[in-house]
């Protein structure tokens, strides 16, 4: 099986115009599903029309019947997107909002956050990871995977000031999976030593930086994950015996939970961020082939389907808290489950 999303060869445009013709479909999870086209059509570099669909979520909300489930995040992704094609003035003032307004969801504070940081706005980045961090976890004994970007970003931003390390920070730094330490992620002196005067060294430190800027942004405008489609026991053995091709996808259900969390760790290990399991069931899969207008026997509607459950915010974050049962649904401890090493 294959992750919903290989982060390279979207056509984004295309992508954005399907979620939004599904967004039609299931009204109930529209916002969702246009955040993420609208993330789409800012990687297609149309942010213009990224502006219009969060302008749609937010005057729907206005006008009337649902509201929006986070409208901080909305406003935030706004913002950032505004400030990439010069709307600076009120870029701010709606960063100033979102500050103001205190959501309780970690991202929004992320988002505006790192737009101030990529405007060089250092001190007031600062400020805001720390409102955020102070707000969501304070006399919090374990921070939800959820807020583990807050204390990076704070870590990140902290470093290039100079600050030493605080209580934070250290926790930052044991939360922290990758192979390469945030500390070195994060050495200022790397940044400086943009000062060399060896053409080479300049380019490698600069490619470096890209690369990782690059990272940043992708995880920004993405706060959904990238899920792999999980089919419960049940599920699969109907699904089998209704469409008997797929079977060359799935030789066995324990096969396919070890497939996922194989391919999970692959994606963590090559630093992808949000991470995420969705299951899926017969009957919403034959409902999408048929929107789809193709045959559930098609294994290359698979995908397809992952995505926009995952788009609809079905997807559930992958890898489980500590403590936290599996997510294959043995009720067992992820740990002592598909968790064990
Ligand atoms: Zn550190
Ligand atoms: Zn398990």
């Amino acid at each position: 099986m294959r992750p919903d999303t290989p982060a390279e060869n979207v056509d984004h445009a295309a992508e954005a115009a399907r979620l939004e013709r599904t967004s039609g479909l299931y009204p109930e999870d529209a916002e969702a599903l246009l955040l993420r086209a609208a993330a789409h059509l800012e990687l297609s570099g149309d942010r213009p029309a990224a502006t219009r669909l969060y302008d749609r979520l937010l005057s729907s909300a206005a006008t009337g019947s649902p509201g929006l489930e986070n409208p901080s995040l909305v406003r935030a992704l706004k913002a950032s997107n505004l400030w990439e094609y010069d709307h600076e003035a009120e870029a701010r003032a709606i960063i100033d909002g979102v500050r103001a307004a205190s959501p309780r969801d970690p991202a929004p504070w992320v988002i505006v956050a790192e737009a101030l940081e990529s405007h060089d706005e250092l001190e007031a980045a600062h400020e805001t990871f720390t409102e955020g961090a102070r707000l969501l976890l304070t006399d919090v004994p374990e921070p939800p995977y959820s807020t583990h970007p807050l204390l990076y970003g704070r870590h990140r931003v902290r470093r290039m000031l100079g600050l030493a390390h605080d209580e934070w920070d250290a926790l930052a730094d044991t939360l922290h999976t990758m192979p390469v330490s945030l500390d070195e992620l994060h050495d200022p002196k790397r940044v400086w030593s943009l000062g060399s005067d060896d053409p080479a060294d300049l380019e490698a430190e600069i490619s470096r930086l890209r690369a990782e800027l690059g990272a940043y942004r992708e995880a920004l405008s993405r706060p959904f994950p990238v899920a792999m489609l999980h089919w419960p026991a049940d599920e699969l053995t109907e699904l089998l015996q209704a469409y008997p091709p797929l079977a060359a996808e799935y030789p066995s259900y324990e096969e396919h939970l070890a497939t996922i969390e194989a391919a999970l760790r692959e994606l963590a290990s090559s630093g992808t961020p949000n991470l995420g399991v969705v299951p899926g069931t017969v009957p919403s899969y034959e409902a999408f082939a048929a929107s789809e207008g193709a045959s559930p026997a098609d294994p290359a509607l698979l995908p397809q389907y992952a995505t926009t459950l995952a788009a609809r915010g079905r997807a559930v974050a992958w890898p489980p808290q500590r403590g936290a049962v599996c997510w294959c649904g043995s009720q067992r401890a992820y740990g002592e489950c598909h968790g064990r090493e």
